[in-house]
C-alpha cells in the first residue's frame, strides 16, 4: 500500500514529536467515531484513538487514522450521600475539576493539572498525591466499535491496579471509551498523605487549598510540555522484592520506598536515575529532565528514536547499577499502532 504522509501529529501529542499520520479525524459523537472507524477500516488503516496525547510516544510516522475523541458532555445528579457525574470522554480532564469545584463538588483536586482527557483516566488509572481514578470512578462506558454496541463496566470490574486497568488488555483493541461516571461524596474528606499536602490540618483544610497547592507543586516541578514536551513520567515506579528493597536501603537509606505488600515494595524511578547522575543526560534533543529524573523531554527537534534511545541508556544504566529494569508508563505507537514499549528499549 502506498502511504501519503500528510497529516502533522506535533499538535497531537505532547512530546511535540513531529510524526505524520495518513488521516486525522475528529470524533464529536458516537455516530461520528462510529463513522470514522468504518471509513478506516475500509481503507484498511490502522487505527489510533488519541485523547490529549499526553501518555503516548510516536516511534515513528503513523500509516493510518488518527481519531480524536471530542465527544463532550457532563450530568450531575445527586443521592443523599453523593453526586453522580457522568462526562464524556473527550472533556478535558483538568478543566473538569476546576469546573466541579467551582460547583463546589469536590474530591478530585489531588488530581488536578494532569493533562488529557476524561476517557483516558480509567485507561492508566491515574494518580497523583494519595487519589486514584479508582477512587472516584463508578462506571466507565465503552463502545465496541465494530458492532455499534455499548458496554457499561462498573468500577468494580475494571480490575483498576497501578498505571493499569482492563482498558489496557481485555478492551483494548476494537473498544473505545465514550465516557465515565464519578462518584463524588457529598462528605469531603481531604486526602493529605503525600508531599507538601501533609503541612494541611485536616480540620480546616478547603479543596481549594488543595487543589492550589497540588497546581503551585506540579507547576514547580514538572516542564509544562506547552513549553518543553514530555509525556509525564517517562517509567513506572518498579515494583521489587523486600529482600532487595532492604539490600537497597542498606547501602542508600535516602532511598524512597513504599510499601506494596509484605513480600514487595515500590521504588522511586526518579531516585534510581538519579543515583546514576543521568539528570541532564542527552540523546540528540531528547535529554533527562534536570529538576526531576523521571521525565524525559523533547528539548525542540528531538524524534521518537530520540527518545527510544535515551530511555534504553537509562534503562540500561540503572540495570547495571541497581539490577531493576525500568518499564515505560508511557505508551509506544508506531506505525501501524501500539508496540511493545519494553522490547523496543531493551
Ligand atoms: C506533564 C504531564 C504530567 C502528567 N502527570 C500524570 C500524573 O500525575 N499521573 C498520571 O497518572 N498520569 C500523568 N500523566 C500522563 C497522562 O496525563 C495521563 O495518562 C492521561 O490520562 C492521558 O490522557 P490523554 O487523553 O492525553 O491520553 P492519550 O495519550 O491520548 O492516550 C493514551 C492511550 O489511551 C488510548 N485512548 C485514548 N483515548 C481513548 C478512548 N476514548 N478509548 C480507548 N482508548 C483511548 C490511546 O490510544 C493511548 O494508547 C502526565 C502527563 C504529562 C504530559
Amino acid at each position: 500500500m502506498s502511504v501519503s504522509q500528510t497529516y502533522q501529529l506535533k499538535a497531537f501529542n505532547t512530546f511535540n514529536i513531529p510524526a505524520y499520520a495518513e488521516y486525522i479525524g475528529i470524533a464529536t459523537s458516537i455516530e461520528s467515531l462510529l463513522s470514522l472507524w468504518q471509513a478506516a477500516k475500509e481503507k484498511t488503516h490502522p487505527i489510533l484513538l488519541l485523547g490529549g496525547g499526553s501518555n503516548i510516544l510516536f516511534t515513528e510516522n503513523f500509516k493510518g487514522t488518527v481519531i480524536l475523541n471530542r465527544i463532550l458532555g457532563i450530568e450531575i445528579q445527586e443521592s443523599d450521600t453523593a453526586w453522580h457525574i457522568h462526562v464524556g470522554a473527550g472533556e478535558n480532564w483538568h478543566q473538569l475539576i476546576i469546573s466541579l469545584l467551582n460547583q463546589q463538588i469536590y474530591g478530585l483536586e489531588n488530581l488536578a493539572l494532569i493533562p488529557g482527557n476524561v476517557g483516558s483516566a480509567p485507561i492508566q488509572n491515574i494518580g497523583a498525591y494519595g487519589v486514584e481514578f479508582k477512587d472516584v470512578c463508578e462506571y466507565v462506558d465503552l463502545i465496541e466499535l465494530k458492532t455499534g454496541n455499548s458496554i457499561r463496566l462498573m468500577a468494580n470490574i475494571c480490575q483498576f491496579g497501578y498505571r493499569d486497568s482492563i482498558f489496557k488488555h481485555q478492551y483494548k483493541d476494537g473498544y473505545a471509551i465514550i465516557a465515565v461516571g464519578l462518584r463524588l461524596n457529598k462528605i469531603w474528606e481531604p486526602t493529605l498523605t503525600y508531599g507538601g499536602l501533609a503541612k494541611f490540618s485536616r480540620e480546616d483544610v478547603t479543596p481549594e487549598q488543595i487543589f492550589n497547592m497540588v497546581c503551585d507543586i506540579r507547576q514547580s516541578k514538572l516542564p509544562d510540555p506547552a513549553i518543553m514536551g514530555n509525556a509525564g513520567s517517562f517509567f513506572k515506579n518498579p515494583i521489587i522484592s523486600a529482600a532487595l528493597a532492604q539490600k537497597i536501603k542498606f547501602t542508600y537509606p535516602d532511598c524512597p520506598q513504599y510499601c506494596v505488600n509484605e513480600h514487595s515494595m515500590k521504588i522511586a524511578a526518579g531516585w534510581l536515575i538519579e543515583q546514576c547522575d543521568l539528570k541532564g543526560y542527552s540523546v540528540g534533543d531528547a535529554a533527562v529532565h534536570t529538576n526531576q529524573a523521571l521525565v524525559l523531554i523533547n528539548k525542540g527537534s528531538a524524534t521518537g528514536q530520540d527518545i527510544i534511545a535515551l530511555a534504553a541508556y537509562v534503562r540500561n544504566k540503572v540495570a547495571e547499577k541497581f539490577n531493576i529494569h525500568l518499564e515505560p508508563e508511557v505508551r509506544f505507537i508506531g506505525s501501524e499502532g501500539e508496540i511493545d514499549a519494553v522490547e523496543c528499549i531493551s
